[in-house]
């Protein structure tokens, strides 16, 4: 079935076939396509809402993977100072060093491992999360944990700042998520965005076994161009816009290109030992690589301010 552009319903041409999903091993092809029109890049055939919300329930989250050696490795660096100073280094696309005060809703809270960090940096924080167990962790701390979709959260109240941490890309409809958080927002209220970029100099370099493609969980593949052009769509002013290619995803694009293959999960992603020296290697020796790719904008993440206008 084709499909036409999710953002202005042009149709849209194919620019590269064969694309599979390197981290789990859903064994369909898809295809990249890109607007005529607007230029957007999408994942085709567009997977339907409820099969979406299957494939999530199968894979992501608590889909099977808890307590692992992985996933505490990596709690335990996050609850570290050795974090901070990574960020410094590696580039923050979480949002994890910036402090001020106001009304904040973290879309996809997942545990709250984000919502700790804008509570302790002054924020009043809140999260949306579908996953019912990942959101009672996060409630077990002391945070307001909505169990809604952003489209169906519907508020008396409204916020300072949205975040949508890695979660745009993954909307069958990405401009009516952001008309929501218009509406969501106080006045001059910002949305806090980071999401892949679809000019990473990685893509060029890993083809279709670049980590960021994640079909079909990828709907969306934003440029600058095209995330600026859907933000000022929906009434957002971008206040700052900068890039950064965080070591991790560096390392994942390289155990995806020497390890996947079509119908089988890359367990070597999950290899806490591999993802870890790969990702020093890469950040000790290939850093300029990061940093010039960052300064001519072809860095592998986007991370945005925008504010209501
Ligand atoms: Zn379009």
């Amino acid at each position: 079935m084709e499909n036409d552009c999710v953002s202005c319903h042009c149709p849209l041409d194919r620019i590269l076939d064969a694309v599979f999903d390197t981290r789990f091993g859903i064994g369909i092809p898809y295809v990249i396509s890109k607007c005529k029109n607007c230029n957007l890049e999408q994942t085709t055939p567009f997977p339907s809402q409820d099969d979406l919300n299957s494939l999530y329930d199968k894979y992501y989250n608590f889909g099977g993977e808890r307590n692992t050696r992985y996933t505490q490795l990596r709690a335990k660096f996050i609850n570290s100072f050795l974090y901070r100073v990574w960020l410094a280094i590696d580039g923050d696309i979480s949002f994890h060093r910036v402090s001020g005060t106001g009304k904040l809703l973290d879309v996809g809270c997942n545990e709250g491992r984000s919502l700790d960090f804008f509570r302790s940096h002054g924020f009043s924080a809140e999260g949306l999360e579908l996953n019912s167990k990942a959101a009672e962790v996060a409630r077990s701390k002391g945070f307001t944990v909505y169990g809604s979709t952003l489209e169906g959260f519907a508020t008396e109240k409204k916020y300072d700042i949205v975040v949508l941490s890695n979660v745009l890309e993954h909307s069958l409809n990405p401009g009516a998520m952001l008309e929501h958080i218009h509406w969501l927002l106080n006045p001059g209220g910002q949305v806090w965005i980071s999401c892949p970029n679809s000019r990473s100099w990685l893509r060029s370099a890993f083809g279709r076994y670049w980590i960021n493609w994640h079909v079909p969980f990828h709907v969306v593949h934003f440029s600058a161009n095209t995330l600026r052009q859907m933000l000022q769509k929906s009434q957002f002013e971008v206040v700052r816009m900068r890039q950064e290619t965080p070591a991790l995803w560096v390392a994942h694009s390289v155990i995806a290109r020497l390890f996947a293959k079509p119908g089988q999960p890359t367990k070597q992603l999950r290899s806490a030992a591999l993802v870890a020296s790969l990702i020093l290697l890469i950040r000790g020796f290939f850093f300029p690589l990061l940093w010039l790719g960052n300064l001519s904008k072809r860095g592998d993440c986007l991370v945005v301010v925008a504010r209501k206008s």
